[in-house]
């Protein structure tokens, strides 16, 4: 079998043919370095790449499979990790300046949990820097390119990861979820995306950018796909105190179960202003597919829409000034070369180390979480945060999965959304409420647009819901045309 023909699996698929002794694991790896040596010049989905790493791990798990020692459905895949993931030995710079040679001691939960399911790491993905963006254009690093149409942006924040699955160069990813970062780069990239409920997988080892918020996820090339390494990702840590101990991470089980009887709801407030036409027509003949096959889907009204964005932005940015104060040149990451006293070593070390959008975030929660705007801005946040996730609890009562577009735009052109970062914000529309209420939402490819651009579709569920969303995505991944 040719490398080009390896690539063409599915990440389950490549696990299949690696345990049948078809594929070695050195192969499935191979297959994924020389996309990587290809792509990689035009794309950049990796800041780190671990070429000979990647051997190495390779040998090892092969040796391990032909012990009989690995048993799991992912074991000898290669896969990429987005970079504000710690990974012992091997630089994680969180496309930030300030972390730009920092090799970390100890290595990220949900990344050990697949590596003792036989991942082979391939190496670290770009993103906008410490997640904060939409684009990928705010690494340190250099832009990643959308793999789909090289002038657009790949989404962000998780934009490398997307990209690397969408190109070919890995077979799944990581990456991680504060308002989006999964689902609205995997529509741009037409891939597969699921950020869990809050506390399936542990944040032991992931970069805090807002912890409340934040979750690591799957990004793949199907559902079946995520399923499978969300399986083996989540796990009860007590290293994460927010981390649950779950009995029903069994994700696979159930995929094929079908949507028939299943209740569906859109909301109308995703579908009105803003929206693109195509994607809407495309979310639409979507839930005519389910609806052909049984589920019951109706419009709804979710109420509180258009408070999303400011709670999650007030939120966000208070809890990123926050966890980004312990980068100050003192223990680890960059420092300035000339100070005077340590006052000054800290600013500057920041002032150089951080780009602005980082910047921009710390002041911003500086400012909302300041004694004179605290009750003002935050403690308002904190309010709409509990009445969002009211809204979303008597949605659930109703319906078993909330359908609508993943974005309201497919991926816009390099150079375009940063000068206006407000409207860039406002692309978030439809993916920050899941993590304001902690539940799981997914994207799932749904067509391409005229200028031939991928589109997604967004399916969220109750807390502990995976199952459910995973099923119907399922279902209608099946039947996609
Ligand atoms: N685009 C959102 C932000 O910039 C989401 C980022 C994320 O999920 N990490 O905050």
């Amino acid at each position: 079998m040719s490398l080009k023909e390896i690539r063409q699996f599915t990440a389950v698929q490549l696990a299949e043919k690696i345990k049948h002794r078809e594929i070695s694991v050195t192969e499935g790896v191979q297959a994924s370095l020389e996309q990587i040596r290809d792509a990689e010049p035009e794309i950049h989905s990796y800041v780190t790449v671990e070429e000979e790493g990647a051997l190495q791990q390779a040998a090892e798990i092969q040796k391990k499979l032909d012990r009989g020692e690995l048993d799991s459905i992912l074991a000898g895949v290669p896969m990429a990790v987005k970079d504000n993931l710690c990974t012992e030995g091997l630089r994680t710079t969180c496309s930030s300046r300030i972390l730009e040679n920092f090799v970390p001691t100890y290595t990220a939960e949900a990344v050990l949990n697949l590596q003792k399911a036989g991942a082979v790491i391939l190496g670290k993905t770009n993103m906008d820097e410490f997640a904060m963006g939409s684009t990928t254009e705010t690494s340190a690093f250099g832009i990643t390119r959308n793999p789909w149409n090289r002038d657009h942006v790949p989404g962000g924040s998780s934009g490398g990861s997307c990209a690397a699955v969408a190109a070919q160069e890995c077979f799944y990813a990581l990456g991680s979820d504060t308002g989006g970062s999964i689902r609205q780069p995997g529509a741009f990239c037409g891939v597969t995306g699921i950020k869990p409920t809050y506390g399936t997988v542990s944040r032991y080892g992931l970069i805090a950018y807002g912890s409340s918020l934040d979750q690591i996820g799957p990004i793949a090339k199907d559902v079946t796909d995520c399923a499978a390494i969300l399986e083996m990702a989540a796990s009860w840590d007590k290293k994460d105190s927010t981390s649950l101990n779950r009995k029903d991470t069994d994700f696979t089980s159930g995929l094929k179960n079908g949507v028939k009887g299943m209740k569906i709801g859109i909301p109308g407030d995703y579908l009105g202003e803003g929206l693109n036409g195509e994607i809407r027509e495309a979310v639409l003949a979507a839930a005519k597919e389910l609806e052909k096959q049984g589920a019951l889907v109706e419009e709804f009204d979710l109420s509180l829409v258009e408070y999303a964005i400011p709670a999650y932005y007030v939120i966000a940015c208070a809890e990123a000034s926050s966890n980004l104060a312990r980068f100050d040149g003192v223990k680890y990451g960059y420092r300035s070369r000339e100070y005077e006293g340590l006052h000054q070593m800290y600013r500057k070390s920041r002032s150089e180390g951080f780009g602005a959008e980082v910047k921009r975030r710390i002041m911003l929660g500086s400012f909302v979480l300041s004694s004179g705007y605290y009750d003002a801005y935050y403690l308002k946040a904190l309010r709409t945060k509990a009445l969002i996730k009211q809204a979303f609890d008597q949605a659930f009562e109703k319906y078993d999965v909330i359908l609508g577009p993943t974005t309201p735009s497919t991926a816009p052109e390099i150079g375009k959304s940063l000068c206006d970062p407000l409207k860039m914000y406002l692309g978030d529309i439809y993916t920050v409420s899941a993590n304001l209420a902690g539940l799981p939402a997914m994207t799932v490819p749904c067509g391409l647009d005229k200028k031939g651009l991928p589109m997604g579709l967004q399916f969220m569920g109750g807390c502990f819901q995976e199952k459910k969303i995973l099923q119907a995505a399922y279902a209608f991944e099946q039947n996609r045309r």
